[in-house]
């Protein structure tokens, strides 16, 4: 079998050269699994005693004569090259990867050459042990003690080879819900202890031959080889896992969101398998969290298209696709409007008008809101300078953007700027959430601003879990009152008696009380009756263009609340 230089300089003798001087074992294989060639490193990998006298001997044969690898990675090789020669696996390619120690593992790469030959590859991997068993501490996860991604990609690629149909592997992944602002409540150190005893319950809830892994952050995978009970063993994690735990004396109730994806159905190799289980994490973490979901096409579908909406909205803003519409503001003593709140708007030539609802939470994902935040912090203060004094413009400021403090106070400073608006005629609303994931650093960044003279508002009140103490702390100049409790007014007694308690309160303490998403004269009288100051919503204008703010200046306001 061995080619030397002498030779015709033909393409197919250069090749024949090249594969017989290649470094790594290659053998072709036959439809019967026999050897039909081996170049030198594959003859000297395998010895010339396992090749025997054959000429064509079955490759199963020399592998075991060999000696060299063991019987159960034997195996797998060749349900690998069984489910190549065989058909089973129509792509006409696989590689898997084959841990024989720690540290040394062994690569295959099988690839079709015509309707029965194949080439397998077969590549040494050792990794040197440094001092601390380097090579075992690059499959393992420092924090939790368990596999980290590079070690379940590896077996999940592995399992995949299996020939047994009735052994296909399943890969369940799940995330801790909440585990930002538990981490941020916790501290660094108590993250990481909440992340070891994840890691703990999870050995216990799990088989000896199932792998785990800490993928990333608080990110973990299971690998189960026999994946048939991959739905039973999702649920029972869910269960388990959302118990509390106990972290430094302090009890956390958290859950988990976890996705399933099953060979072959689910995905054909170890990175599909991955991505298809993580895809339905993200819906159980879509659904609220505290749920599994098994991997189905039409994750992968919406998956596709929300990627399309995240490339459109990158291109938005440089493409001036984006403005902002005015939505007027009326106090109800003096039935004058008092300014207008600024919404984002996105019209899109093919998709039409994009609701900020739907690509605000895109934007804060991609980490693209600071840009949009930005430009509607300039876009604002600019447009509203030309308003008549002393109107005020609110703009919506997202809980991400706080995350800079810095970034956000030199954007406000530069917008009041350049645009030439006093820092009174500025109001920026912010969520009750941005406020509760570090209300220490909100609160310091928001009486800066509050001391350079902008006007804060709480938007969308009495949806998060802020009680009315916790608003004193916070230099809130206005309370807008989420539209849910307005709209429930008529039918739900609870929502007054909320209404009144909040504008009781607001007022005490010197707050503008904004009822928001007022549609009717009804509405509007029983948020006046409650104490409510000023009122927003459909009943006094809709959102319109900066073009249109001056014509609705012109509105007789008490027409339209006394008639
Ligand atoms: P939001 O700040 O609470 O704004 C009020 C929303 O209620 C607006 O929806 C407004 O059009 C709608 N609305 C006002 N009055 C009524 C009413 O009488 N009935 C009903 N059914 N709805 C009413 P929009 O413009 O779709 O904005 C939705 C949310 O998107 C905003 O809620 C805000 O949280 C966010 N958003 C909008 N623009 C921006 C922005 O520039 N930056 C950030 N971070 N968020 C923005
Ligand atoms: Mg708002
Ligand atoms: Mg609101």
């Amino acid at each position: 079998m061995s080619l030397t230089l002498d030779e015709p300089d033909t393409f197919a003798s250069l090749a024949d050269c090249a594969l017989e001087q290649m470094p790594y074992p290659v053998v072709v294989l036959d439809r019967d699994l026999r050897l039909r060639l081996a170049n030198a490193a594959a003859r000297e990998r395998l010895d010339a005693v396992a090749m025997g006298e054959d000429p064509c001997p079955p490759f199963d044969a020399v592998l075991a004569r060999s000696g060299r690898i063991p019987a159960d990675v034997r195996l797998r090789i060749l349900s690998c090259c069984g489910a190549e020669v065989r058909g089973r696996n129509t792509r006409g390619r696989h590689d898997a990867v084959f841990s024989l120690s720690p540290g040394h593992t062994i690569a295959l790469f099988a690839r079709r050459l015509g309707p029965d030959r194949w080439m397998v590859v077969l590549e040494d991997r050792h990794r040197a042990a440094g001092p601390g068993g380097e090579a075992e501490e690059s499959h393992r996860d420092r924090l939790t003690g368990i596999g980290n991604r590079h070690h379940i990609e590896k077996q999940l690629a592995a399992a995949l080879c299996d020939d047994d149909p009735d052994s296909q592997p399943a890969i369940l992944v799940f995330d801790i819900d909440r585990f930002r602002s538990i981490n941020d409540h916790l501290g660094r150190n108590g993250g990481d202890a909440l992340l070891r005893a994840v890691a703990g319950r999870l050995r216990h809830a799990t088989r000896d031959a199932d792998q785990l892994a800490r993928l990333e952050g608080d990110q973990f995978a299971v690998l189960q080889h026999n994946g048939q009970s991959a739905d039973h063993l999702a649920a029972r994690l869910v269960d388990l896992l959302n118990r509390p735990y106990l972290v430094r004396g302090e009890v956390v109730t958290s859950g988990i969101s976890l996705g399933v994806a099953r060979a072959p159905g689910d995905g054909a190799t170890a990175s599909e398998l991955l991505h298809h289980a993580d895809l339905a994490r993200r819906e159980a973490k879509d659904a609220g969290g505290h749920a599994w979901r098994r991997f189905g096409q039409s994750m992968a579908d919406r998956a596709r298209s929300r990627l399309d909406l995240e490339s459109d909205l990158r291109k938005a803003l440089a493409l001036g696709q984006l403005s902002l519409a005015y939505q007027p503001k009326v106090n109800l003593r003096t039935r004058a409007v008092t300014g207008f709140e600024a919404l984002a708007r996105w019209t899109h030539p093919k998709r039409g008008m994009v609701p900020p609802a739907l690509f605000i939470p895109v934007a804060e994902d991609i980490r693209l809101i600071a840009s949009i935040g930005d430009w509607a912090l300039r876009t604002a203060c600019q447009e509203a300078a030309a308003w008549p004094e002393p109107l005020t413009v609110a703009v919506n400021v997202s809980a991400r953007q706080l995350d800079d403090g810095q970034h956000f106070l030199t954007q406000v400073a530069v917008s009041l700027r350049e645009s030439g608006l006093p820092a009174r005629r500025l109001e920026l609303e912010i969520t009750e959430s941005a406020l509760t994931r570090r209300p220490d650093e909100a609160r310091a960044l928001l009486r800066d601003l509050h001391e350079m003279g902008v006007r804060i508002a709480i938007d969308d009140f009495g949806t998060g879990y802020s009680s009315l103490g916790q608003l004193r702390t916070f230099p809130f100049d206005s309370i807008k009152i989420d539209r849910s409790f307005v709209s429930s007014l008529d039918s739900d007694h609870d929502s007054g008696a909320l209404v009144r308690a909040i504008a009781t309160l607001g007022s005490g303490l010197g707050m503008t009380v904004i009822a928001e998403g007022v549609e009717t004269r009804n509405q509007a009288r029983m948020v006046e009756a409650d104490g409510c100051t000023d009122i927003q919503g459909f009943l006094i204008g809709r959102p319109v263009p900066a073009a249109e703010v001056r014509a609705l200046l012109a509105r007789n306001m008490s027409d339209l609340l006394d008639a």
